[in-house]
């Protein structure tokens, strides 16, 4: 290797590709190192990308989407089978562009994607996984790799190498999370013919469903929820459940299992090919869990920053992965501009991101998980058997009035909360999440 870059990149997922492609385009020579065979082999997701920022830096109309999101359906689970859902299909998901949310496969998107940032001048380098950052004092001046020879040395280090920050970590740019900052994810795919998937969830063309799972039938006594994706011949079926849950014995494999054993969840991916199984790490700490995102002569963006917002409705990294990859980027080229990088040159980036709806959603879902975690019982195993016995008692066909079948109904619901000073309280605490 040369020693000319302005910058490298470490990782070519989302953010770490959106940063090398923002400094590119600002003129900078920048190397981008993935340590998969092709940016993309590497990565887990459910999933759906967010588009709206990526848009502004390419034109997606080539890219390699499978279908737009025309229905979210929310659904609790318990752990006997029942079901209680909400779905909704807004006719205005179906124009372009489709709410700016699609399924891909990261396999071919983020090949996709790393092939715009090499034509706009990006070095891409890949199976070459990155070890250590070289240091001159405390400034950090380039990567150690695991090729022979492999220094590189550069002004700039972008670290974008995920969930997994092992580089970071290493570095003592940021602690290990505590575990119950982090959840860990585990995912099959399910090949099936395009026809069924468009029968089984009722789709028309590009169209596909992401359906979200919750509750005791979803994820065992775990704090977390279960998900079920359509690619255009694929279905991505998994769980994603606290760390912490894990290491008391709740094992993935079982839960994910289970999940796909519900009532529920079965008839979705019956006679299906499993075609892939991968597990993750999701950051999703929030705002108080961030790390620094600069130092003399580095930043970290995406995953590795813990960008990730999941506040039971939304499950969102894609697109801060790739916001915050646009602002780091943006600032390093300010900053090599004015021949300065260190951590008061790149300040304007963690200054940006503040200003963007990434720290903000951050810090308005930041009550969200501890919040959940005190009244997991409630929420994971009572509500979901609650509100099903409801739903029984409220449309059951006897020979009683509907007034009984009303007040039935009603105790089922008051018996879970505790009461109408119960439920109040309940309300009062999750009246954030609307
Ligand atoms: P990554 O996409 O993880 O990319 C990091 C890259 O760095 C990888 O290519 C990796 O191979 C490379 N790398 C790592 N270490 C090194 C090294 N030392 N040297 C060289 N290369 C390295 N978000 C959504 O918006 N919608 C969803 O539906 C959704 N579902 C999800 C489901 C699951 C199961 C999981 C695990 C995550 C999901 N997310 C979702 C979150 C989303 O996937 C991430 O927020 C996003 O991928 C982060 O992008 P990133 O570029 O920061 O990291």
């Amino acid at each position: 290797y040369d020693d000319t870059y302005d910058a490298i990149v470490v990782g070519a997922g989302l953010s770490g590709t959106a940063a090398a492609l923002t400094m590119a385009r600002e003129g900078l020579d920048v190397l981008l190192l993935e340590r998969g065979p092709a940016p993309g082999t590497k990565n887990v997701f459910g999933g759906v990308l967010y588009t709206p920022t990526i848009r502004e830096l390419v034109d997606i109309d080539d890219a390699p989407l499978e279908r737009y999101i025309a229905e979210k359906k929310f659904s609790m689970l318990s752990a006997d089978g029942d079901e209680t859902a909400v779905s909704m299909r807004p006719s205005a998901w179906s124009d372009d562009p489709h709410n700016d949310s699609y399924t891909v496969l990261r396999r071919r998107f983020d090949e996709w994607f790393a092939k715009q940032a090499e034509e706009a001048g990006v070095t891409l380098i890949t199976e070459t996984t990155v070890t250590d950052v070289l240091r001159d004092g405390d400034t950090i001046v380039g990567v150690r790799t695991d090729r022979p020879d492999g220094e590189i040395r550069a002004p700039v280090v972008v670290l974008a190498e995920g969930a997994n920050s092992l580089v970071s970590e290493t570095a003592g740019l940021k602690d290990r999370p505590d575990r119950e900052d982090v959840a860990v994810s585990v995912k099959e795919v399910f090949k099936l013919n395009r026809e069924t998937i468009d029968d089984r969830f009722h789709l028309d063309g590009d169209a596909g469903a992401a359906y979200h799972y919750f509750g005791e039938g979803a994820v065992g006594e775990a704090v977390g929820g279960g998900f079920v994706y359509t690619n255009k011949r694929t279905v991505s079926v998994g769980v994603a459940y606290r760390i912490e849950d894990a290491a008391q014995g709740q094992t993935p494999e079982a839960t994910l299992d289970a999940f796909e054993s519900h009532p529920a969840v079965a008839p979705l991916v019956r006679g299906g090919r499993r075609i892939e199984y991968s597990a993750h790490a999701i950051p999703e700490g929030g705002a108080d869990a961030m790390p620094d995102l600069v130092y003399d002569g580095a930043v970290v963006v995406g995953d590795a920053a813990g960008l990730v917002l999941n506040s039971g409705v939304h499950l969102e990294g894609t697109n801060m992965a790739v916001e915050s990859g646009y602002h780091a980027g943006k600032a390093i080229a300010a900053a090599i501009e004015d021949g300065r990088t260190d951590e008061a040159a790149l300040a304007a980036y963690p200054r940006d991101l503040e200003d963007s709806f990434v720290v903000e959603n951050l810090r308005h879902y930041d009550w969200f998980h501890r919040t959940i975690a005190t009244d997991r019982q409630f929420l994971f195993e009572d509500l979901p058997r609650a509100l099903a016995d409801a739903e029984t008692e409220y449309f059951k066909m006897d020979r009683s009035s509907k007034e009984a079948h009303t007040d039935a109904a009603r105790e089922r619901l008051l018996d879970a909360t505790g009461g109408w000073v119960g439920a109040a309280k309940r309300a009062w605490r999750f009246r954030r999440m609307l």
